[in-house]
């Protein structure tokens, strides 16, 4: 079962974003959630990403991303203008604020898979339009798990497509406003089992500074976030969150199956991937855009995940 060769397939924006947090201002500096999530996961497993960009965008960084067993033969360069996100953080940094969304090339796509894409077992919507996570759902014969994330920006907009996703999703991860948003109900736990009622039968409700919640049938599981002294810029921590979390599944082969026949293996391994997740966000949001993820390193991972776990050690 233990295979470094699960890969997971994502789609997600490939964006610039422009950013302004207490800590200062980031112009049309690299982001996007399928971006975020596919340098995360591929720490830990190959990814190959599906999304478009513009003729602006630049060659480098795919190349880059080629370089770190990230599949990008699946993002497509088209005329035009890459999406463009816009956002401030104030001193509440668990919260952003959306000032403009540009969809821009995102408009017209029409993400089409590979057989080698269709072959993943692991797919990751991220958060992008979710009727292009469908229609790339729709695409894969039966993958072994699929997880997916969204957005107040979708779920205000594009509500039915996003609840048509979740009835085919096994793992939903969405912040807590926006757990609010899509059950109508602040209450954590009230809004978890409403949530998981349209479909996911996992739930993790990321909490920005204070951790991530984990539901699933054998109960919650509440994973700290990791103590940093200053946070520069929250852009990205969810979606690499995900990368991580998704990734260590991945590497796990753990799958839909060993949730039915060892739901005890299944809970661990949610559990251990929850604190891989809460780990490779802290590092995103030492410094602005994908910047930290781009300087860290395997062993400094390594060494922070070994310090998550010493301050969940009693004794
Ligand atoms: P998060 O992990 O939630 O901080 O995600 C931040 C990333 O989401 C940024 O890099 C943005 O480019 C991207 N983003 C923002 N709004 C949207 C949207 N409506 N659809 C897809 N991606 C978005």
């Amino acid at each position: 079962m233990n295979s470094t060769k699960n890969s997971i397939l994502t789609v997600g924006s490939m964006a610039f974003d422009t950013i302004e947090t207490p800590s200062g201002r980031a112009e049309k500096v690299l982001g996007g959630s399928g971006n975020f999530f596919s340098i995360a996961a591929s720490f830990f497993s190959p990814v190959q990403v599906i999304g478009v960009v513009g003729e602006d965008f630049p060659k480098e960084h795919l190349n880059w991303l080629s370089q770190r067993q990230i599949d990008v033969s699946g993002v497509e360069i088209v005329p035009g203008k890459t999406f463009h996100w816009v956002g401030s953080y104030n001193e509440n940094l668990n919260e952003a604020r959306t000032i403009s969304t540009a969809l821009n090339v995102f408009e017209h796509f029409n993400p089409k898979l590979s057989a080698g894409h269709k072959a993943a077992k692991y797919v990751f919507l991220a958060n992008i339009d979710p009727v292009l996570q469908n229609q790339v759902l729709n695409q894969m014969p039966r993958p072994n798990l699929v997880a997916c994330d969204s957005m107040n920006f979708w779920i205000t907009s594009k509500l039915d497509a996003l609840k048509e996703t979740l009835k085919k999703v096994d793992i939903l991860s969405i912040n807590e406003g926006e757990s609010a948003m899509l059950s109508g109900e602040k209450n954590l736990l009230k809004a978890a089992k409403i949530i998981r009622g349209m479909g996911p039968s996992v739930l993790v409700i990321k909490r920005g500074e204070y951790g991530a919640l984990l539901f699933t049938e054998s109960g919650i599981f509440h994973a700290p976030a990791y103590p940093l002294e200053m946070v520069v810029d929250p852009t990205g921590a969810g979606d690499t969150f995900a990368g991580a979390f998704m990734g260590y599944l991945a590497d796990s082969g753990i799958d839909r199956e060993v949730a039915k026949s060892d739901p005890k293996l299944w809970e661990t391994t949610l559990r251990k991937a929850v604190l891989a997740g809460c780990v490779m966000a802290s590092f995103t949001v030492e410094d602005f855009s994908i910047q930290r993820l781009v300087r860290l390193t395997k062993s400094e991972l390594v060494d922070r995940q070994k310090a998550m776990t010493q301050m969940l050690t009693i004794g």
